[in-house]
This record gives C-alpha cells, structure tokens and sequence, in this order.
C-alpha cells in the first residue's frame, strides 16, 4: 500500500478520535480488474486499520444512468461484489448514497463555495460531455462538488481511490479549504490512498480498464467470460512471431502477471526468451483470476440469491452513519448561520 496513511495531516479539533476512511463506488455494472487492484483491495485492507465507510454512489449513477430498474439492480449487484469481494459489514459500513440524503444539502452548501471555473476545467468533465453529447446535464458539472460531499460528510481523512480519480480529489481538498477558510476549521483535507496498481490498463493496452470504455476484465464474471476478455488482450506489438523476444515491461498481461502469483519474473523471462508465446502468457493468466476470483464468484451468486439479507446490510450501513452525518450537518449550518 503506497499512502498517505503515515503521515496524517494536522486535524481540526471538531474531527473523529480515529482517521475515518471513505471510498464511493457507482453502481454500474460488476466491478472489473482495475477496480479490484486498484481500489477495492485497500478498502478491504484498510477496513481493520481505520473507520472505515464504503458507498455505492448512487446519486452520480444518475448523471448517466437513467432507468430505475437497471440502477436498483445494479445497486444491490455492487452491494453483493464488494462483500463478496472481502468487505466485512461487521468491520466496515456499506450504504447506498441515496440512503443517507443529508449529503445532498452539504452538496449544495459546496456549491455555494466553489468557482464554477474549478468544475469547467475538471479533465472528466471535459470527457463525459464528449462521451454523452446529447446528455450533458447539471449533475455532469457538479459531480466533483457531490463527491467533495460524499468524503467530508464523514469527516474523512483517507480517501482509497484509482488514480484516475486524483484530480477529482484534489478539487475536495481545495473546496474543504474554500469552506473551512470561510466558516473556520471544520473538514480534514483529505488524502488518496493508492494500491500497487493505481492505473490498471485495459485489455486494449492504451486505456486505462474502465467500464465506460469497455476495455474490462469482469472479476466476477463466468469462467467462459473472463477467459474471453483475457484473451482478447493486446499485448507487446512489436512481437509479431512466436519467436519475436517479448518485452514483458511493456505488455500489459504481463504487468498484470504481477498480481496472480509470485512467479512473475519466470513468466517475464519465458517471454523475453520466447520461449512462452503471447497466447500462453494470456491462458495462463486468465486460469490465474479465474482461479483467484472463484471463491468471490460463489459468495456473489449466494448473495444476489438472497436481497432481503442484501438490503438489510445496506440499511445498517446507511443507520450506522447517521449520528455521523446529522452531526456533521448540525455543526455546517450552525457555521453558515442557517440555524
Ligand atoms: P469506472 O472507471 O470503470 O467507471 P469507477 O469510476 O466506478 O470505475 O471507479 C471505482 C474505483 O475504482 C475508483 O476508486 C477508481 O479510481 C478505481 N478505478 C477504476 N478504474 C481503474 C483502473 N483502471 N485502474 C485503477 N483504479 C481504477
């Protein structure tokens, strides 16, 4: 775990005895490779050494999801993935965004001190309205004023994230600072935690993996599926024959080689020498997730077996924070003179 962990920031005095995690995942679709390596595993490793808060955010699902059925699923199915992906509901909180919607008021008291110019120039913001021309709506624009929200709600101070999400981090540390020079010292700025695998490529290579894209190593997928997505991997392009040397540093299922067993360098060599070629390389890799996810897979289809004990997961997590949140609220509009 590379983070900021160890060296933790001067604190108000209003903050929690114990540093308090927050991470927020959006309910779209089964998590992939670069969500597990380069997110999940810290919330699950941090889930004992802090106070830890997981959400599934909802709310910004919405700025592009737009059928309920499909976001109420989706909800539960990501609920679903992370337990069965080594979050602990008795050692953690999961709760869904749109449970606890006091983060909605604290989201527009954000808006309140935050240039609309820091939001125009946020680089996602620039590529979701390239990705959805004809949807450009409100919530695009705002999104990094709700996430703000979402992490200082619970007076976090340790946000594990990909670094894909760095500049949107950045933007909560300068509006925290925007509210907390004009209302005095409430919010912790927070700090990204990062994993060994803080930017996981996607099976094209050149991306970063993210669902939107499509370039995706579905974790919890069948074995047929993973299998297919692995092999349809771009590897070293400059390995054109069987006997081409490989560079191992520069293909991307190598690289992901590191993370499914401790013979890595072995793998590398075989490439190197040609004596493994890229499909082995790619079979031999997709057996290794499929073998490291299996125990996952089955906890996530014994789960979506049964939403009731789901939902009532998620109705704890979202009561759990509640004295968390109202207090927070309580102590926000006393300082901006709303009470
Ligand atoms: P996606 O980009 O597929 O929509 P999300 O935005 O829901 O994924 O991301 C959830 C978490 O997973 C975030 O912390 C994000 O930084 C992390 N993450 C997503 N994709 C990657 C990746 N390719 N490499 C590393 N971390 C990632």
């Amino acid at each position: 775990m590379t983070d900021a962990a160890t060296k933790p920031t001067p604190r108000p005095s209003s903050l929690p005895a114990k540093p308090r995690i927050y991470s927020g995942i959006q309910p779209t679709g089964r998590p992939h490779l670069g969500n597990d390596l380069g997110a999940i595993r810290n919330y699950v490793a941090l889930q004992d050494r802090y106070e830890a808060i997981y959400c599934i955010v909802d709310y910004h699902a919405l700025t592009h999801v737009h059928d309920p059925e499909v976001l109420r699923r989706q909800t539960l199915e990501m609920a679903a993935a992370l337990i069965a992906l080594g979050l602990d509901p008795k050692r953690c909180t999961v709760f869904v965004q749109s449970h606890r919607p006091e983060v909605t008021e604290l989201c527009w008291l954000f808006n309140t001190v935050t240039p609309v110019g820091w939001l125009q120039r946020t680089p996602t913001y620039k590529e979701k309205r390239a990705n959805q021309p004809e949807d450009v709506n409100h919530g695009l624009l705002t999104y990094p004023v709700l996430q703000a929200a979402d992490i200082a709600l619970p007076k976090a101070s340790l946000v594990p994230i990909g670094k894909d999400q760095a500049p949107h981090l950045e933007l909560t540390r300068e509006i925290v600072r925007a509210f907390n020079a004009r209302y005095g010292e409430t919010f912790p700025e927070p700090k990204a935690v990062y994993t060994e695998a803080p930017v996981v490529l996607g099976t094209d290579g050149v991306k970063k993996m993210s669902k939107s894209i499509g370039n995706t190593i579905e974790v919890l997928a069948e074995p047929d599926m993973i299998r297919k997505q692995v092999m349809s991997m771009m590897t070293d392009t400059q390995r054109i024959l069987r006997t081409d040397p490989g560079r191992p540093q520069v293909c991307n299922v190598c690289q992901l080689h590191r993370h499914f067993g401790d013979d890595y360098e072995e793998i590398w060599e075989g490439e190197r020498t040609a004596r493994a070629g890229c499909v082995d390389t790619k079979k031999l890799l997709a057996q290794r997730i499929i073998d490291h996810y299996a125990p996952a897979r089955e906890t996530y289809r014994e789960l979506m077996a049964d939403p009731v004990r789901l939902r009532g997961i998620l109705d704890e997590g979202a009561e759990r924070i509640r004295p968390i949140a109202e207090a927070t609220m309580a102590e926000v509009r006393e300082r901006m003179g709303l009470r």
